[in-house]
């Protein structure tokens, strides 16, 4: 009988493991890759769109394009997990694995904000992107605020990139000097663990008028006195804000016994990323392996979970240990994107290496994009 791997989650983390699967041991498993979306979106593709740079039209990668061997792909929503029994029930149906992967993301909360809704905007959802890029032509003269509004959130350099390409974009419509543009993030530094990466950002942010409020969240905006509240009570007027919600673990996976609450992202063993329940993984933002929220590190893990499903179908090696390594890329503004590479469970610490802004790296970016949707769907991207 075929082994039966049930992945949740059709994000970065749950393609790069089913197509890695199907790749290698597509004639021997039964993959069924679940996801209530319709389509997978890239995270920075809702900068390119609230700026106006792409079509929403045109970032969207259909699921239904996946035809690999070994692999079903069903859109339903996943109501609950039991990860003893590796049972999942869908609005659909129910299955049961023999292998077990949650790659479910994070989800955000807005409520958790105070004002968030009624009187800012996020850009972190397509929903948010899409109403930015209609709001964003009507903020003409002002404060903009950029912030974070809880600890653990996706892609930390976003925020910066956000101020960057704001900064681009007003200056194109002849409004910079009548604007200021302002980032609350609740790091010392914009990037921990590269000095130089965060040198360079606080560099271009220098140089542009951008200014950096380190170690603060924003705890809440008050939409009629147009403040935003920071975490040590500083209030800061705002024309704009555009917020990074609150991020917290599916509550389907809180319920499942997987995460102790909603802050609690699930607990796996670094080296495999198999949670406490034999047979059942939890690869990419979901988990709390330590590093940060981001889909090369989710790619990386879903490698990891891969090597071994393998190993155990066909023999050979345990498949090396997780690295928690990847690279990013970061906007800079003026057609300029950078690079940061890091490595966050070899050492005892966190570490980066950077590479300055350049237009190769814009190419390189668009690449790593494209070959992703060539491998994961079978299609160059548009
Ligand atoms: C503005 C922005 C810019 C970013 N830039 C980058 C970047 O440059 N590089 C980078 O590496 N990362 C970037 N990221 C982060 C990246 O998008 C995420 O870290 C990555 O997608 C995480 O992968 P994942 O597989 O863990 O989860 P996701 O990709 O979020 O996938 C989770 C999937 O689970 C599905 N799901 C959730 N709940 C259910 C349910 N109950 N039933 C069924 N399906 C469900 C969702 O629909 C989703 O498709 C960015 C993010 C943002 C917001």
């Amino acid at each position: 009988m075929r082994s039966r791997v049930v992945v949740l989650g059709a994000g970065f983390g749950g393609l790069e493991l089913t197509t890695i699967l199907s790749d290698a041991v597509g004639d021997a498993v039964d993959i069924v890759l679940i996801d209530k979306s319709d389509a997978f979106v890239f995270g920075f593709s809702k900068l390119d769109v609230m700026f106006g740079r792409r079509m929403p039209t045109d970032i969207r990668h259909p699921y239904s394009d996946i035809v690999k061997p070994g692999v079903r792909f069903l859109q339903s929503t996943v109501r609950s997990i039991n990860p003893a029994a590796r049972r999942v029930v869908t609005d659909d149906r129910a299955f049961e694995a023999d292998v077990l992967v949650v790659a479910l993301g994070a989800d955000l909360d807005l409520s958790a904000t105070p004002g968030l809704v009624e009187g800012g905007n996020e850009f972190y959802s397509i929903t948010g992107a899409l109403a930015l890029r209609e709001a964003l032509p009507r903020f003409e003269t002002g404060a903009a605020i950029i912030g974070v509004t809880g600890k653990s959130f996706k892609c930390p350099p976003a925020p910066s990139e956000a101020a960057l390409l704001l900064h681009d974009y007003l200056t194109s419509r002849g409004q910079r000097e009548q604007t200021e543009i302002s980032v609350v993030m609740p790091f010392g530094t914009p990037i921990p663990p590269s000095a130089n990466t965060s040198q360079a950002i606080l560099s271009a942010f220098a140089e542009r008028g951008i200014r950096f409020v380190k170690d603060s969240l924003t705890k809440a905006l008050d939409p009629g006195r147009k403040v935003a509240v920071l975490s040590n009570g500083t209030e800061m007027p705002y024309d704009l804000f555009l917020g990074v919600p609150v991020h917290r673990v599916p509550q389907v996976v809180v319920e499942s016994g997987l995460a102790t609450d909603a802050y609690g992202w699930v607990p796996v063993n670094k080296k495999t990323l198999e949670t406490t329940f034999p047979g059942v993984y939890a690869v990419g933002d979901v988990n709390g392996v330590g590093t940060a929220k981001a889909g090369v590190f989710a790619e990386g893990a879903a490698r990891v979970v891969a090597a071994a499903i393998i190993a155990q179908l066909r023999g050979g090696p345990s498949p090396e240990a997780y690295k928690g390594a990847g690279a990013c890329y970061v906007e800079f503004g003026r057609g300029q994107v950078g690079r940061v590479e890091v490595d966050f469970l070899s050492g005892p610490k966190p570490t980066g290496t950077f590479q300055e802004p350049s237009e190769a790296l814009v190419a390189e970016k668009a690449n790593f994009g494209s070959s992703r949707i060539r491998r994961w769907f079978g299609q160059p991207l548009q």
